[in-house]
């Protein structure tokens, strides 16, 4: 049979969503899956990846593993890869994963597409999609003459399969790879934010220079929490310093593909939609009817964010009981 080898991310002793997505695509594709998990009490999510859809998986439960270290990270990965037998490895396109697979990929002398939107998974075969030039088109990514095809996925474009509870999976434990003394790494420093990383939410609602100054930008976030949602924000933005760069979404931001994006005057520039535009509805709030956003907008508000992101607010509380 043949194999496809999942590298999976956790938050809160939870599996991610994007880490659920590859989990159930790689289980429908008819190859026996091997699952990752590399961490500090990582071995506790055995269970969750046996029950989303992994036949084995291999932990590797360590200190040298709390912090993320480019180097012990890709040496004891790569060690992994090579007992699966895997010809497929497939990992979200979160910030860590786009860090760590282009050093693994090299050791194994193989290809990697990130950031891709589609995938086509069989048991005999293998290709991506994924967009070029800030989305204005995008290409289907086959590999040739690469032992081991690698695939980052966005997160949010593939559905999450059922959990069978009655599932279990064999595991095995590895151990962390020798650190070189090359890279050192620190502690890591927590966001001071609760809500969910940008990259994984099901709701963004972005606010841009429309909404004036720092203080003013804080209306969104009534909004958010009574949408259960993430806050996010142009580079304008990010660049006046009314909200931290790991807010920005577009080009040189974060990639997002929520199911509903609420932009909060933006304009709708070609570097911020780069970042937002798989968004599976998108709504403009905007008082110039003529701004781009809605060109991209599912649906658009022309009026003044002042009076609507209030009134929204209160709406939303009361259909949703928050
Ligand atoms: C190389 C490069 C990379 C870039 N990367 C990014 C990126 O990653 N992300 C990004 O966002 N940008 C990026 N940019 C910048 C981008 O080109 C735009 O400058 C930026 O997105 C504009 O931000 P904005 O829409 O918030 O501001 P503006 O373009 O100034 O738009 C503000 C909007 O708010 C509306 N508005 C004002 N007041 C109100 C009100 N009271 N009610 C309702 N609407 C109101 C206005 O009509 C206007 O449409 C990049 C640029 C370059 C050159």
């Amino acid at each position: 049979m043949t194999r496809v080898f999942v590298f999976l991310e956790a938050h809160d002793s939870q599996l991610k969503k994007g880490s659920l997505e590859l989990l159930n695509a790689a289980k429908n594709s008819g190859r026996e899956v091997t699952a990752a998990l590399l961490g500090i009490g990582v071995k506790t999510l055995v269970i969750q990846a046996a029950q989303a859809g992994a036949a084995r998986v291999f932990v590797s439960d360590s200190p040298e593993l709390q912090n993320y270290n480019p180097q012990i990270y890709a040496d004891t990965l790569v060690g992994m890869i090579k007992e699966s037998g895997a010809d497929v490895v497939l990992a979200s396109s979160s910030v860590l994963a786009r860090d760590l697979f282009p050093r693994v990929a090299t050791h194994m002398d193989s290809g990697l597409a990130s950031d891709c939107t589609e995938l086509q998974l069989t048991v005999s075969g293998v290709s991506a999609r994924r967009p070029f030039y800030a989305g204005k088109c995008s290409a289907e990514v086959e590999f040739v003459h690469s032992p081991v095809a690698f695939i980052l996925m966005r997160p949010n474009q593939l559905p999450v399969g059922a959990v069978d509870g009655a599932k279990t999976a064999e595991s095995k434990d590895f151990a962390a790879a020798a650190a070189s003394g090359k890279i050192k790494s620190g502690a890591a420093i927590k966001g001071t934010s609760d809500r969910t990383d940008l990259t994984e939410a099901n709701i963004i609602v972005s606010g841009g220079r429309g909404m004036q100054n720092a203080e003013s930008f804080k209306i969104l976030e009534p909004l958010a929490s009574a949408l259960g949602a993430t806050v996010g924000a142009s580079r304008a933005v990010a660049d006046a310093g009314w909200v931290p760069h790991s807010m920005q979404v577009g080009q040189t931001g974060k990639t997002v593909a929520p199911s509903l994006y609420i932009a909060c005057g933006i304009s709708g520039a070609i570097q911020h939609l780069a970042g937002m535009s798989g968004s599976k509805v998108i709504v403009g709030i905007n008082k110039d009817a003529d701004a781009p956003i809605f060109q991209k907008a599912t649906y658009g508000i022309v009026g003044d964010l002042f009076t609507l992101v209030p009134l929204l607010t209160e709406e939303f509380k009361k259909a949703l009981h928050r």
